[in-house]
């Protein structure tokens, strides 16, 4: 976890912070592609919060899940689509998108860019839950999100 009372700085070059390691997206499942993740806080006394970087090559995808925990999400680089709730919608660089509890979500580098975003959670959260069949038949009675989902 670090020490919790050192200030400390991590440089930014070439979208790759100082001693933050690449990491596999998720530590299993294919149900997802062209994605590493970066842990740039692990949380702080009274921050009880994960501060990651997710980045998408494109035409790759993040999983499509939801969860109790709620997400804060920053675009910080490129742009693309999301599914959040009930709507497809397009992000890019600097939008700010709070996704609460139990909403689908899943983001999509399908705009010919990398799709890098900033993701804060609680330390404390659940597991995400990936979509049953019921489900999917749920989510696809709208055609904008059939076309648009990745399982
Ligand atoms: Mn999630």
């Amino acid at each position: 976890m670090g020490d919790q009372n050192t200030v400390l700085i991590k440089h930014l070059e070439d979208f790759n912070w100082q001693d933050v390691e690449v990491l596999e997206y998720k530590d299993s499942g294919s149900h997802y592609q062209s994605i590493t993740r970066r842990v740039l806080c692990e949380g702080m006394a009274d921050v009880p919060c994960q501060l990651r970087y997710f980045e998408i090559a494109p035409e790759g995808h993040s999983t499509l899940e939801r969860h109790e925990h709620a997400h804060l999400v920053v675009v910080f680089r490129g742009r693309g689509q999301a599914l959040l709730g009930n709507r497809v919608h397009e992000i890019g660089e600097r939008d700010v998108v709070t996704i609460p509890a139990h909403n689908w979500h899943q983001f999509r580098a399908n705009r010919g860019e990398t799709l890098g975003f900033l993701c804060l959670v609680n330390v404390e959260r659940d597991r995400p839950v990936l979509p049953t069949d019921e489900d999917l038949i749920r989510l696809r009675q709208d055609p904008s999100i059939a076309a648009f989902i990745r399982i």
